[in-house]
């Protein structure tokens, strides 16, 4: 990837129009993708702290095991594989997938979806590339925004710094984001994650924007 790549920028360039008084949109989706360990899931957590905009997660399910230190309903719905397959079965989710190819799946639960919605709220869905495509062909007015790194070495670093993967679940992650950078112009928005304050400022900003539009 180009060292030059802006640290934040829209796909199409910006008009010079004037920026209008007040948010003409209450709410919607935003889904925000990004390379495992390019760290969105803090930057997401900061968002969450720091905005003053009404703002809700919706939190997965998945079938993963829990990591040490993450919540039950808070990280993750964590479920059994038979429970995944139910809730499947019965229509529950807006998307679903086998993210890593290793048997477990994740999944963006509707009732998620609906409550934050319903309350006018900007529901934030962090979620792989295949699972935005989805969540965008449903929702074509989603805000899309990619978190990157900068780099496929600095991902790398991330992930060993973080400790919590095998090598082999480090060398699929990595393997993963090639495919995942090569999509990131499928979304609007694209941060480089340089500084966590910085990016949660970047997204508040987004949310600002997006929200004027008609
Ligand atoms: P992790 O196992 O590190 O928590 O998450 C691995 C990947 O799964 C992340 O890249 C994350 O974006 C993706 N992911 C988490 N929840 C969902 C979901 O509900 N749907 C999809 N499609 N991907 C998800």
């Amino acid at each position: 990837m180009s060292t030059t790549v802006a640290l934040f920028r829209p796909a199409a360039a910006m008009t010079s129009e004037p920026t209008r008084p007040k948010a003409t949109r209450a709410g919607g989706l935003v889904v925000i993708s990004g390379p495992s360990g390019a760290g969105k899931s803090t930057v997401v957590r900061e968002l969450l702290c720091q905005s003053q905009l009404p703002l809700a997660r919706s939190v997965s399910a998945t079938t993963r095991a829990p990591r040490p230190g993450e919540k039950v309903g808070v990280d993750y719905h964590f479920l059994t594989k038979e429970e995944f397959q139910r809730l499947r079965e019965a229509g529950a989710f807006l998307e679903y997938k086998e993210v890593f190819g290793r048997g477990d799946w994740y999944g963006t639960l509707q009732s998620e979806v609906a409550s934050g919605l319903g309350a006018g709220k900007w529901v934030i869905l962090e979620i792989d590339v295949e699972g935005a495509m989805s969540v965008l062909a449903a929702h074509p007015d989603a805000v899309t925004i990619f978190i990157h790194c900068g780099s496929l070495e600095e991902l790398e670093r991330r992930l060993r710094q973080r400790n919590t993967e095998s090598e082999a679940s480090i060398q699929r992650r990595l393997e993963v984001a090639r495919g995942e950078l090569a999509l990131q112009d499928r979304y609007t928005w694209q941060i480089n994650n340089i500084d966590v304050d910085q990016s949660v400022h970047q997204i508040c900003d987004i949310l600002a924007r997006e929200g004027m539009k008609e």
